[in-house]
């Protein structure tokens, strides 16, 4: 379809605005407010309000019965400070749109547009604005979400904008697109003492000490894991700043994450025994906590099908990465439960990198990423 220049600068400055006021993961209330006025314009057969939290998803009708299509977007922006100067930077400091969740949402505000212009022939078509997902919890909440029951799709479909790739390329795997992963955090308590007895109380330092050196070693490890897995230690806590005490606390917390779900598993086993072997050897008394669970995101190859179908229609040139993305999308949850795939549109090979301060959405990639979702509409729903 052909996106109306009037229209498109109606969703560039929908964009900006959201841009303007990002809310953090699980806080999108007055974001979900935004989006709800903007579609009302195109008058949506059905609005579901406060899905998961703050999820808003709003469906169009064709007049034939047919499968039901979803088409998710996310809204949530990051804890990160904007380095950018332009004349729509956020008002909210210490948080921006630094992953284009903005951009996301008013790409399927625009699929909306189109969808108001002309239904879908049959069936139905969801358009899900997702909250949470940059924490991981999101998908999860709206999937168990009892209003959701009435929204069950028999396809779903999500696209990330891609700093790296040239703007407007498709990109897209068979099979396995994102990683698994999920944060650890490992307590152990001991006792403190006099920083000139250490040896009259338990400390954990020397249990810190091998758990950073053997989880980082756990990456290295070729034995029982079929494809790349990674530990990064991302923050440790021992003791107080009180040069007269022997640290009795300490805090590890890691990241764990593998292209496949069944090397997590394995990933997950060998760092809770090298936890409870440090804590045994030590004599610690160990906690450990999940985190931000994410599964691997995995295509189906029927949508994957679709997907290039509609990127060769639209005349867009289809990039396929030779390995999955290592970071993590909670639309893995859908793909878990759902018939689905995920792609990404290029967001200019030199543009700056997502959860980056200076980074910001690609407008002009919006014509393209609607033309993609309307695309695969259509395709499904002819
Ligand atoms: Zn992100
Ligand atoms: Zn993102």
């Amino acid at each position: 379809m052909n996106i109306s220049n009037d229209d498109l600068q109606q969703l560039i400055a929908f964009r900006q605005r959201l841009h303007q006021h990002p809310e953090l993961s699980g806080k999108e209330v007055e974001t979900a407010k935004k989006i709800k006025e903007f579609l009302k314009k195109f008058s949506p057969d059905q609005i579901y309000e406060n899905l998961g939290g703050a999820g808003l998803a709003a469906v169009y009708r064709g007049s034939g019965t047919g499968p039901t299509v979803l088409l998710r977007a996310d809204m949530d922006a990051l804890p990160i400070d904007e380095t950018n100067d332009f004349d729509y930077n956020s008002k909210n400091k210490g948080v921006a749109h630094k992953c284009g969740h903005d951009g996301h949402s008013a790409i399927l505000s625009g699929v909306a547009q189109a969808l108001h212009q002309q239904p879908p022939a049959r069936g139905r078509v969801v358009l899900l604005f997702l909250p949470a997902e940059e924490t991981g919890q999101g998908a999860r909440r709206v999937i168990d979400d009892p209003k959701f029951a009435e929204l069950q799709p028999d396809y779903a479909f999500a696209l990330h904008n891609l700093p790296g790739f040239a703007a407007g390329h498709v990109v897209v795997r068979d099979e396995h697109f994102a990683a698994a992963s999920k944060g650890m955090i490992i307590r152990l308590t001991g006792k403190t003492s006099h920083a000139a007895n250490p040896e009259h109380g338990i400390s954990p330092a020397m249990a810190v000490a091998d758990i950073i050196k053997e989880l980082t070693g756990l990456s290295m490890e070729k034995r029982g894991f079929n494809d790349f897995k990674l530990i990064t230690v991302i923050h440790t806590r021992l003791g107080e700043i009180a040069f007269g005490t022997s640290p009795g606390y300490a805090e590890v917390m890691a990241t764990l994450r593998s292209f496949r779900n069944d090397d997590m598993q394995q990933l997950t086993d060998k760092a809770l025994a090298i936890a409870e072997k440090a804590a045994d050897q030590y004599r610690l008394h160990e906690k450990i906590e999940w985190r931000e669970e994410f599964p691997a995101t995995i295509n189906n190859q029927e949508c994957v099908d679709i997907i290039r179908q509609t990127a060769t229609k639209n005349n867009l040139k289809i990039e396929e990465p030779e390995t999955p993305f290592r970071w993590s999308e909670d639309f893995g949850y859908f793909t878990s439960e759902y018939k689905g795939a995920m792609f990404g549109i290029g967001s200019g090979k030199n543009h700056p990198e997502l959860h980056h301060p200076d980074y910001d959405f690609p407008d002009e990639i919006i014509p393209q990423a609607i033309n993609m979702f309307d695309g695969i509409i259509r395709n499904i729903l002819a």
